[in-house]
């Protein structure tokens, strides 16, 4: 029998409380979930991936853009004033001012 990557072991979901199913560890806050209420493909649970950053992907946002509002990490966003921007509106404001 083969097993599939991430799976750990059967027990209780922790975001649904499902038990005995097939659980999986978010790799960013360390929980252990159901298959329903994990990414595979990012190795995240659902909680992690609500407020992932929305431009990278990989790490949790710190807030949001104030120009298009999307959730941005610390590694994709850019502090302009009291307001933050994701770099990619920071850039597009950069060369049209
Ligand atoms: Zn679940
Ligand atoms: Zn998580
Ligand atoms: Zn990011
Ligand atoms: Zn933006």
């Amino acid at each position: 029998m083969c097993e599939a990557i991430g799976v750990e072991y059967l027990g209780k979901c922790e975001i649904c409380g499902k038990e005995n199913v097939e659980l999986y560890k978010c790799r960013v806050c360390g929980r252990r979930v159901c298959r329903e209420h994990f990414r595979g493909d990012k190795g995240i649970c659902v909680a992690c991936e609500e407020t992932m950053c929305e431009v990278c992907g990989r790490k949790l946002a710190v807030g949001y853009c104030a120009r298009c509002g999307r959730l941005v990490c610390e590694d994709c966003s850019v502090e302009r004033g009291p307001a933050l921007l994701c770099i990619e509106c920071y850039r597009k404001l950069g060369t049209t001012p």
